[in-house]
């Protein structure tokens, strides 16, 4: 199943940089999901909103899911395209057919809100799990 491996790799990631961050929990994520994904936003919300139970840290996490679109670069005259009609690209400025992927064909964490413990005044070092 495509949305519960990449709600996997997204909680894993955002709870590692938090503890990083010593954050005592994340309040929210956004994901910016590219139209190329074919990932289906309610599929991956729950699988994300099952996940996250998984650690403390995650487990009142709100995650905002965004659909991006794919940023093309025209070869024939440089310009950035935004498409939203995939099935044909066209650059609006020259109407070139000869782009090239240049962004937004992936799944980012664009924002993550956490929580920090201010209370807490010693460090505390654990030596691993
Ligand atoms: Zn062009």
């Amino acid at each position: 199943m495509h949305e519960l491996s990449i709600a996997d790799q997204i909680v894993s990631m955002v709870e590692l940089e938090a503890r990083e961050a010593r954050a005592i929990k994340i309040s929210s994520v956004t994901i910016d999901v590219s139209v190329l994904m074919e990932v289906e936003e309610d599929n991956l919300l729950f699988c994300l909103n099952t996940l996250k139970k998984e650690y403390a840290i995650t487990a009142d996490t709100v995650f905002i899911y965004r659909e991006v679109p794919v940023e093309f670069l025209c070869l024939n005259c440089g310009e950035a395209v935004i498409v939203s009609d995939l099935t044909a690209p066209v650059c609006q400025k020259c109407g070139s057919s000869s782009l090239d992927i240049r962004g937004g064909d992936s799944i980012y964490i664009a924002e993550m809100e956490v929580e920090m413990d201010e209370s807490r005044s010693t460090e505390k070092c654990d030596a691993g799990e």
